[in-house]
Order: structure tokens, then C-alpha cells, then sequence
């Protein structure tokens, strides 16, 4: 992964976006001095089918807060969109393009949005939804007459989009100090973990986490690692 560059950006759908996939890689990044925000599109409140949504987007943003925090994040922000039910389209385009241009990242981050997870499981619409949306809104946010009625000035500095969960990923972070922190930010989802399993949630989130660092680091030298697909500007 490049390593020139100084503030982090990642937008994703849903409260455990990030920590399914990308938090070691946020704790090794932090580690190094380097800043990164969060922004959510929606609360996760469609998440628990045991709890009716006004209460469960109160505990998984809550939750998502302090997975965040494990990982050295403490700028998280909801853009209250319907979970299960994002448009896509302008509204979330300008969403997007209004908190690149706050945040000003030189490096966006965002989940899987092609159709599938590996050609085998459908992706969700709200994953698709975003992640094109934020491909888009990376260049959305650089032009002065692209939604010239945001808050914030126009931010052309992205320099790069890193996909997490692509099928074809093109970079990696070597995850090896940040493996443990990452385990512990999704562990941070109990509520959202024990609704979905029986399994101990510990084991759960560790065996998942350190799976997909160990499958990962096969194509990048051994080492535990989180991959990208990493989109140029
Ligand atoms: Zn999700």
C-alpha cells in the first residue's frame, strides 16, 4: 500500500463494515501516527432480528463507536440513511461528496461493491450501493460544480479509493501489530455478534479475523494481511 500519505477516510454501509473486514489495517495505520475517520452510512438498525430497529440502531452505533476507539478512530459519523435500503443516486453521492469535503482524506477507504463476495455469495444492495457511490463521490468531491451547495470547499486531494473484500485485490497491509486490536473491534459488535451466533463470541471474532488475515497473507509473502483493491486518481 502506499505509504505517503496522512489522512484516511473510510465509508462504508453499516456499524461492522470496517471491522469484518479492515480494522487491523486502521490499528497498524494509527500506530504509525496517521489519521483516520469513519463515516457510516446508516445506523445498522435492520441488523438484529431480534431487536426492533429504533432500539437496535442505538446499540450498534454505540457499539460501532467502540470499535472504532480499539483502533485508534474517534471521528465517527452517521449519515442516517435506511439500512437495507439505500438509494443509489445523487442524494448519496452529495451525502458522500459533503464528508470527503469535510475530511479532506487522501486516502478513501470502502467495502466490496460488485455483485458478489468471490462469485459464490450475493453482495447486499446497501454494499453495492456505497461502494460505487464512493468511487463516484472521490471525483464528485474535487469539482466546485458538483454539488456546489456543500458546507465544505471542494477537496480534489484524493489521491486513492482502497476497496476491502474485492475478488481481485491489488494491495495488502502487512497486519501483524494490528491483528489482535483488530479481533477485539469486532468483538466490539457483541450484541450485533450474539443475535447472529451461538458460537462464544471471542472465538467467533477471532477465528474469522485471524482466517482471513492468514487466507489473505498466502498471495503477500506469509505474513498476516488485510487486502485492497486500490483505485488511482
Ligand atoms: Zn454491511
Amino acid at each position: 500500500m502506499p505509504g505517503d500519505w496522512q489522512r484516511a477516510l473510510a465509508i462504508v454501509a453499516h456499524p461492522d463494515d470496517l471491522e469484518y473486514g479492515c480494522a487491523a489495517a486502521v490499528a497498524t495505520w494509527t500506530d504509525a501516527g496517521r489519521e483516520v475517520a469513519y463515516v457510516i452510512v446508516t445506523k445498522g438498525e435492520a441488523g438484529i432480528d431480534t431487536l426492533e430497529p429504533a432500539k437496535a440502531g442505538l446499540v450498534r452505533e454505540r457499539e460501532e463507536r467502540a470499535s472504532a476507539a480499539v483502533v485508534g478512530v474517534t471521528q465517527v459519523e452517521f449519515l442516517d440513511h435506511a439500512d437495507g435500503v439505500i438509494e443509489f443516486g445523487t442524494a448519496l453521492r452529495r451525502d458522500l461528496a459533503a464528508a470527503i469535503r469535510r475530511h479532506r482524506p487522501e486516502l478513501v477507504i470502502t467495502l466490496n461493491p460488485v455483485d458478489t463476495w468471490g462469485g459464490t455469495y450475493w453482495n447486499t444492495p446497501d454494499h453495492r450501493a456505497v461502494g460505487t457511490a464512493v468511487l463516484d463521490a472521490a471525483g464528485d468531491a474535487g469539482n466546485r460544480w458538483i454539488f456546489p451547495d456543500t458546507e465544505a470547499e471542494p477537496w480534489n486531494g484524493v489521491r486513492w479509493v482502497a476497496v476491502n473484500g474485492s475478488d481481485s485485490p491489488t494491495h495488502a497491509v502487512d497486519v501483524t501489530s494490528g491483528l489482535e486490536r483488530g479481533v477485539r473491534s469486532l468483538l466490539e459488535h457483541r450484541a450485533y455478534i450474539e443475535a447472529l451466533t451461538s458460537e462464544d463470541p471471542e472465538e467467533y471474532a477471532r477465528n474469522l479475523i485471524e482466517g482471513f488475515a492468514r487466507e489473505s497473507g498466502e498471495r503477500f509473502g506469509g505474513r498476516p494481511a488485510v487486502t485492497f483493491r486500490l483505485f488511482t486518481r
